[in-house]
């Protein structure tokens, strides 16, 4: 029997006898799925505004993706990284030549970008270990990206970590200064803060961390693993604000949907980093690369990043719209296709409403939906979503506003 075909049930049944608990898994059953919509088990059909936490830029079975993966499918799948094949230099030629950047190496997720570039940092930093990131930043779950993580629920069972770090709060310009010092190797910023809930980083704030690792010379490093590569309208998340960081750390969409994820240097790393210091038996694997080349190239050819930027003003607009006219709506905050709606109350119960109707959504914190929609989704997927969110904020199910001491997302919002 195909797998294919296993019955919801039986999926589920299996996975508990035999899989890891790490998830706790929405008993959603996506089997297939076209452009912007994913269909399940059953046959009903769906919005998809998660895009698979923003990988899935180019929605599903994307005509590009397929005709690239049906080519590669008759070369060499894996070339071990002792040796040469042409998609890594051509990935890294295009991500070098559209980032002002000066090198690339592959990887294979965000979390591993992250190792490599906290590494790299320490190359360029002998002797110094300190590290400043954010409250509710999220650099990924191995152990060196988790130390750099600031969610206390993710960090505490695993104590002690990679030490030195310092947390500071989102766009806390004085605290930033004072945290900085001649022991800090990287600073680490993720400019729209995914996981964190949404949280655009100020201009004024990335520009103050500029100046305090000219000051000090650390290692200025941007997370775009989830707001890169066009989802706020340009390519980099950087190029929003001016603000040029030294390393860029890039992973979800990179790979068109295979593993894939890429460090992005600037000219100081090119003689720091030799061989020996760091490597990876999969990173760069050809398949991914030539995917994350038709990622690109349908980008530009397809123009999708005016397409997001528009979208994105567009879908602004009807959000605060929605927002001045419903109390349960917190705080509206993004850019492009990145979007955070904060709530009044747990946000999981209503994506799991929304979810019952027809849009899957994903949530960040406890009172946050979060939107990664891929860049090819109709407005009408947009218009549908507001009129359904709407209804479900309305209705009187578990889905009722909470009193609570916890200050919200909107705290740390730019002044
Ligand atoms: C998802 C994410 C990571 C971790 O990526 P993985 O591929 O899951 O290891 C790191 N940083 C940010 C900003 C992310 O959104």
């Amino acid at each position: 029997m195909l797998l294919h075909d296993e019955t919801p049930s039986a999926v589920e049944t299996r996975e508990q006898s035999f899989v890891l608990g790490t998830y706790n898994r929405t008993p959603f059953h996506p089997r297939s799925g076209k452009g912007a919509k994913l269909v399940d088990a059953a046959g009903k059909v769906y919005w998809d505004l998660l895009g698979g936490i923003a990988v899935n830029v180019l929605g599903h079975k994307h005509p590009r993706l397929v005709k690239t993966l049906r080519a590669e499918a008759g070369q060499l799948l894996h070339v071990s990284n002792l040796y040469y094949h042409p998609a890594q230099g051509m990935l890294a030629e295009e991500l070098v030549r559209a980032s002002g950047m000066s090198r690339a190496f592959f990887c294979n997720s965000g979390t591993e970008a992250n190792e490599a570039a906290l590494k790299f940092a320490r190359l360029a930093n002998p002797g110094r270990s300190g590290v400043v990131a954010l409250e509710e930043s999220f650099h990924g779950r191995t152990a060196g990206s988790l130390s750099m993580t600031g969610h206390e629920a993710y960090r505490t069972p695993f104590l002690p970590l990679v030490p030195d770090v310092t947390f500071v709060a989102p766009n806390d310009v004085a605290a930033l200064e004072a945290a900085v010092n001649d022991n800090t190797c990287a600073i680490f910023l993720e400019p729209i803060m995914g996981e964190g809930g949404i949280i655009p980083l100020s201009d004024d704030f990335l520009a103050a961390a500029r100046k305090v690792a000219d000051r000090t010379g650390a290692t200025l490093v941007f997370d775009e693993i989830q707001c890169g590569l066009g989802r706020t309208g340009t390519l980099f998340a950087f190029q929003q604000s001016g603000i040029i960081p030294d390393i860029i750390t890039l992973a979800k969409p990179l790979g068109g949907g295979l593993p894939l994820g890429a460090v992005l240097t600037n000219a100081q790393f090119d003689a720091l980093v030799k061989p020996g210091h760091h490597g990876t038996t999969f990173g760069g694997n050809p398949i991914a690369c030539r995917l994350g080349l038709a990622v690109l190239h349908e980008i530009t050819k397809s123009n999708l990043l005016e397409k997001v930027t528009a979208t994105g003003a567009w879908f602004e607009r009807q959000l605060k719209k929605l927002q001045s006219q419903n109390p349960a709506i917190v705080d509206v905050r993004g850019k492009g296709l990145i979007w955070g709606i904060e709530l009044d109350r747990p946000a999981g119960p209503v994506a799991k409403e929304l979810l019952a109707k027809g849009f899957v959504v994903g949530t960040a914190r406890d009172r946050v939906l979060r939107l990664l929609p891929p860049y090819i989704t109709p407005k009408k997927a947009f218009t549908e979503f507001i009129t359904a969110l709407e209804q479900v904020l309305a209705s009187a199910t578990e889905t009722q506003p909470v009193q609570s001491e916890t200050p919200t997302v909107a705290a740390h919002r730019a002044a």
